[in-house]
């Protein structure tokens, strides 16, 4: 993106010199839209940093110009007005030079390996300035590139930058280098519920309300901001240090256009390498299509405890959970996470539970 600004800025500033438009259409090349895309993306940054960049020096002016009067019309005396004016500009000063500095991963001090994920791993760190805990998620950079998941990991950050909500995992920064992409996030030292289901095979039914009520909360919070999660599962519902539920990992959502809600084409889902990241072991669709039957709930549990043990030494998910509409490839909307959402509490007995002792 910066190599990208410079040589635009570099055209722009020979007002004789043809535009990039200009030349492409030379070329015959006007037409390619990632050309085209990529002029817009460069106008729209330099225009919004100079933007920026001005707002910032006539707000500094203002200041400025309120401490002058205000000091004007007091009885400080004048040799004491110079200095609490320069005091003033040293602030200023000093407030640019922070603002300047680019976060990076030089920041902080890496623990230990708290998961991995499809992209790279997830990592306990500490902020060297402040000593605060942190949750970093590491994407490799050019693993997105070649598996085309760009899209998706904007996306996931658009929604953790978004979306403020207590049952959501908060974003505090995201950063790259050269490599890769960088996700600081809250550290949620309770695990995931995948781990939790998995020590303690069965929920009573006290916790398994509590935990349905809190999955609820929290697929509601992104949906009431028009985003789909698309991959709930219990790998990724993670617990804070009181047992509050969060929801986490959303490198599959999608934002939803409320024009459009009824029909969203996807044939991106299934084509998607996160989504062959989320078949079973085998990379094949376990029981799905004409040949599934429902199982008495003690089969399905008997089934969901082979099927989580055995991907427990894996990190991909699994597709019992996918809503038919996705498959089925004709648009869906946001019932495809309460789908998931069902299809999960099924094979992971939060309710088959209920079913059997209850
Ligand atoms: P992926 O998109 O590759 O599945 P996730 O975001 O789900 O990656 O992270 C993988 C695992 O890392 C999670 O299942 C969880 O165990 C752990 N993890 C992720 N984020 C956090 C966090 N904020 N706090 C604690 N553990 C986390
Ligand atoms: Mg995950």
């Amino acid at each position: 993106m910066e190599n990208q600004n410079i040589k635009v800025e570099e055209q722009g500033d020979d007002e004789g010199a043809p535009m990039a438009g200009e030349v492409l259409e030379e070329e015959g090349e006007i037409g390619s839209s990632l050309t085209m895309e990529r002029v817009a993306a460069a106008k729209q940054f330099i225009e919004s940093h100079y933007k920026a960049q001005m707002k910032h020096i006539q707000e500094r002016k203002q200041r400025r110009s309120v401490l002058e009067r205000k000091l004007a019309s007091s009885d400080v005396p004048e040799e004491e007005q110079i200095n609490i004016l320069k005091d003033l500009e040293r602030k200023e000063t000093e407030y640019m030079r922070l603002k300047r500095h680019k976060i990076s991963v030089d920041d902080f001090d890496l623990l230990t390996i708290i998961g991995r994920g499809a992209f790279g791993e997830v990592r306990l760190c500490q902020e060297k300035k402040s000593g605060n805990i942190y949750a970093m998620k590491k994407l490799k950079k050019s693993e997105m590139l070649s598996r085309g998941q760009v899209e998706h990991v904007r996306a996931e950050r658009n929604l953790l930058a978004e979306v403020a909500s207590h049952c959501i995992v908060k974003l505090y920064y995201s950063f790259q280098d050269a490599e890769y992409l960088y996700l600081i996030m809250e550290y949620l030292p309770g695990g995931d519920v995948m781990t939790l289901l998995m020590r303690e095979e069965t929920l009573t039914e006290t916790v398994a309300r509590f935990y349905i009520a809190q999955s609820v909360l929290a697929i509601e919070s992104i949906h009431k901001h028009n985003y789909i999660h698309r991959d709930i599962k219990p790998d990724n519902l993670l617990l804070d240090q009181n047992g509050h539920m969060k929801l986490s990992d959303f490198g599959l959502c999608k934002p939803l256009d409320c024009t459009n809600l009824s029909a969203i084409n996807e044939n991106e889902v299934l084509d998607d390498e996160n989504l062959n990241e989320s078949m079973d072991v085998d990379g094949r669709f376990p029981e799905s299509g004409c040949g599934r039957r429902w199982k008495s709930p003690l089969e399905q549990l008997q089934h969901w405890q082979i099927n989580r043990r055995k991907l427990a030494y894996s990190t991909v998910g699994t597709p019992d959970y996918i809503a038919p509409e996705v498959l089925l490839k004709k648009g869906y909307g946001m019932e495809c996470d309460w789908l998931a959402y069902w299809n999960e509490t099924l094979s992971c007995n939060y309710l088959s539970d209920i079913m059997l002792y209850v």
